[in-house]
């Protein structure tokens, strides 16, 4: 495990004192608790089919990943379940960031990435953000974000050296490529939080109107984020929460997770 991994699971530990999947806002999750439990596929890039059809259409050719400006997009290795080579995103180790024109999917040949949804981020529905570890939340307690937050951002950036992860310290090139622009802005982003009130969640959610898929409410005198009706599920806010609060269900639907079911 890394050091910076270890820092972030010490410190969890220090301020949650319960295990993850909590659950502790049960009583918002209708269906969020049993799906969660589901032993599910990972979650899949933006525009994936149906899971039978993804998994008959993808080629494994890697086109997606190759063109992912973020580099979220991985590849199952001989320990994946759907054979090697099968494309997948771990929004731990780096969410999707929603690009506007949706490169991933021009890039798939195949049709397991549905090109109809493509000119337009809102018709992605990839799954849905929960919360699995309310108490680990910082803006409930109104506590500082940390400054390992940065380091564990640092270590997900891709287009980074060895040495600037180390020195935690970006040096301007004269050309740098789109792709090294890109992480460094979201990098920069975090860093303006470290030491600050966190809502990085919220903030920093890429759904072009974002307040209509998390916000932050009050709650015991801090506060919480709230998923709502147009998260689709891109992982962006698990992976930047420096406490593990988030997590996403592949494929899952709002109305699965949050609305109670009529009787
Ligand atoms: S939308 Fe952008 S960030 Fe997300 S997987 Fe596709 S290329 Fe990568
Ligand atoms: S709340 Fe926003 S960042 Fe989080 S999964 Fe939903 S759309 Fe993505
Ligand atoms: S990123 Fe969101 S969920 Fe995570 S600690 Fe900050 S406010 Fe809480």
């Amino acid at each position: 495990m890394k050091n910076d991994d270890k820092k972030r699971r010490k410190f969890l530990k220090q301020i949650a004192g319960v295990g993850v999947l909590g659950l502790a806002a049960a009583g918002t999750i209708w269906g969020g608790k049993v799906l969660l439990e589901r032993e599910e596929p990972p979650l899949r890039p933006p525009g994936a089919m149906p899971e039978r059809e993804f998994l008959a259409l993808c080629i494994k050719c890697g086109q997606c990943l190759q063109v992912c400006p973020y580099d979220s997009i991985l590849l199952e290795d001989i320990d994946g379940k759907a054979g090697v080579g099968t494309a997948y995103i771990d929004p731990q180790r780096r969410g999707c960031y929603l690009c506007k024109a949706l490169p991933c999917i021009l890039a798939c040949p195949s049709g397991a990435l549905d090109h109809d949804v493509a000119d337009d981020v809102r018709k992605i529905h990839m799954g849905m953000a929960v919360i699995v570890n309310e108490k680990a939340c910082l803006a409930l307690y109104n506590k500082p974000v940390p400054e390992y937050e940065r380091d564990l951002i640092y270590e997900h950036t891709k287009v980074l050296t060895p040495k600037e992860r180390k020195e935690k310290k970006i040096y301007d090139l004269p050309n740098p490529s789109e792709k090294r622009q890109l992480q460094i802005e979201l990098l920069k982003k975090v860093e303006s939080y470290v030491g600050k009130q966190c809502t990085i969640c919220a903030d920093l959610c890429p759904y072009p109107e974002k307040e209509l898929a998390i916000g932050m409410v009050a709650k015991n005198g801090g506060y919480l984020p709230e998923i709502r009706e147009k998260c689709v599920g891109c992982g962006a806010c698990v992976e930047l929460c420096p406490t593990d609060v988030l997590s996403i269900i592949p494929r899952a639907t709002y109305e699965e997770v949050y609305k109670r079911k009529k009787a």
